[in-house]
């Protein structure tokens, strides 16, 4: 165990893009664990994008900032946190932190699951976008989809998660040649384009000319309004998120056919997945047994080294990162 302590604090709220100099770098000393809680050594970090939404005001500036984390418990004082367990919380951005009870999570145990995973495909990422599918879109066998933000966390579980499930045809977007081919060729979409090439609308009509019945949006802006225009009767359009706009205050509005969901009896809905904790057994139980035959393969980008975390955080929203990205303790 390191002597000192890091954290990862915000300094300043910024306009559009954050850059690394609205963070800094902490030090103290390694906590001590008080009567009833334990000590982690954190391991594995994840940086989301709604960490860009609380750098507008949920994030105290000058002080410790939250996120998922990993880490191995190095000194306890309660019996239900015992020494040398990996455990999950939310005490992320630092590299120690001392947790009570009611704060970690225990891992299940699935031997032969990387670790990782329970911050990736088994984690937030991988339960917004089943929940997605099964909970908002309730997709059934055969039919076709398009996802937005493909290549990331949430859309590269929804491609994996679609294919297991039955989907039909599976199309996606993203922000570059090489993200495309990621989808097509490893994910199995049967069609991706690079969103940067022309209006998102008639990218769409070409990869998918046959109209599609769900939409499970990462991205908003103009994706959603192409999309909505290429959803069949009875389409669901399921809001998971809306990356293009974090970083662009002045974004203009959705522009879209609204007599189109009601002539199409179209849904849009969304949904945070704090709100669905109680399928992540579920999720286990779909998504485990695939991930040990080889039929489910983790999509991540890891980022190695504590120090590295703003930079990781930074890269993800400018888009470097292909499936979901993590932080690794060297
Ligand atoms: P991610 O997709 O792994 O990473 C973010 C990606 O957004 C980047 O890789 C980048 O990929 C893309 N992006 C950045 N700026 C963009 C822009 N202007 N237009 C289009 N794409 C842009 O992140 P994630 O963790 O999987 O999250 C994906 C979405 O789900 C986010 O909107 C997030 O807020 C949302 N989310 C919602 C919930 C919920 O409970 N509803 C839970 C988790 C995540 P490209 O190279 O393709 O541009």
């Amino acid at each position: 165990m390191t002597e000192t302590a890091l954290t990862v604090q915000q300094t300043a709220r910024p306009t559009g893009f954050p850059a690394a100099g609205h963070f800094r770098f902490a030090e103290s000393p390694v906590p001590e664990p008080a009567p009833g809680t334990a000590l982690v050594e954190n391991l594995w970090w994840s940086v989301d994008p709604y960490h860009r939404e609380m750098m507008d005001g949920d994030f105290a500036l000058h002080a410790p900032l939250e996120g998922r984390t990993l880490g191995r418990v190095v000194a306890s004082r309660t019996p239900e946190i015992p020494e040398g367990e990996v455990v999950f919380h939310r005490l992320g951005w630092r590299t120690h932190a001392v947790v009570s009870p009611e704060e970690v999570r225990h891992l299940p145990h699935h031997p032969g699951v990387p670790l990782s995973a329970y911050l990736s495909v088994l984690g937030g990422t991988g339960l917004t976008a089943y929940v997605g599918l099964t909970r908002i879109a309730r997709l059934r066998e055969g039919e076709d989809l398009f996802v937005s933000g493909a290549a990331g966390g949430v859309g590269t579980a929804a491609g994996r998660f679609a294919r297991l499930l039955g989907a039909g045809r599976l199309t996606g977007s993203a922000g570059s040649p090489e993200k495309v081919k990621y989808l097509t060729e490893q994910v199995g979409y049967d069609a991706a384009f690079d969103y940067h090439d022309g209006p998102v609308a008639a990218l769409l009509a070409e990869a998918a000319p046959d109209g599609v019945d769900v939409f499970l949006d990462n991205v908003g802006g103009e994706h959603l309004g192409a999309a909505i225009g290429a959803l069949r009767e009875h389409g669901r359009a399921v809001r998971v998120g809306t990356i293009s706009q974090y970083n662009d205050p002045a974004a203009p509005p959705v522009v879209f056919d609204h007599s189109a969901v009601v002539e199409r009896q179209l849904r849009v809905e969304g949904f945070l997945v704090r709100d669905y904790r109680a399928v992540q057994e579920e999720l286990y139980e779909f998504a485990v047994p695939p991930l040990l035959s080889g039929a489910l393969s983790l999509d991540e980008t890891v980022v190695d080294g504590f120090e590295l975390i703003v930079e990781a955080f930074l890269l993800m929203l400018r888009g470097g990162n292909t499936g979901k990205i993590l932080v690794r303790k060297v």
